[in-house]
């Protein structure tokens, strides 16, 4: 399996830096964003290093995709948000910061003025861990 060791999603998959994971399976994992634009935004990511959309092989395209259904049907029924979005970037100019694949699950409320490209804040780790133990437990097997 690929990795590139300056990627920090690929030290998240072996462990080399710590994580809230709330899913985890043969070809992904998923965790806790620990800068959330909103309560429950998790990423789900292939354990296989690929930069982006372009270069991600078509099977680990798949598992992520089937992953981050598991994990926003959790999220939907831990947070009950009004909304969600997948989001996913590709490059620079698309808010893309991070070069290892990830697609974002992002619970919406009305109103919360989130631009497709929102500013990143520091989130507080207390909630972000409990959260995820409670999307952890609502994952369907
Ligand atoms: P991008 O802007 O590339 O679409 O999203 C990268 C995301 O990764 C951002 O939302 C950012 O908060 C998140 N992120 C960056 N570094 C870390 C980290 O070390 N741990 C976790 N859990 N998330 C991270
Ligand atoms: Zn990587």
């Amino acid at each position: 399996m690929s990795s590139d060791p300056d990627c920090i999603f690929c030290k998240i998959v072996s462990g080399d830096i710590p994580s809230f994971r709330i899913l985890e399976d043969e070809l992904t994992i998923a965790f806790m964003d620990i800068n959330p634009a909103n309560a429950g935004h998790a990423l789900v990511i292939p354990r296989q290093h690929a930069e982006d959309l372009y270069s991600i092989d078509a099977e680990c395209l798949s598992a992520v995709a089937r992953s981050a259904q598991r994990v926003a049907r959790a999220v939907e029924r831990t947070v009950g948000p009004q909304g969600l979005n997948l989001v996913q970037c590709n490059g620079d100019a698309a808010g893309q910061s991070v070069y290892h694949f990830h697609m974002h699950v992002l619970p919406r409320a009305v109103g919360d003025e989130l631009k497709m490209n929102w500013s990143i804040r520091p989130g507080d780790m207390k909630a972000i861990g409990e959260l995820a133990e409670r999307i952890k437990a609502n994952v369907d097997a």
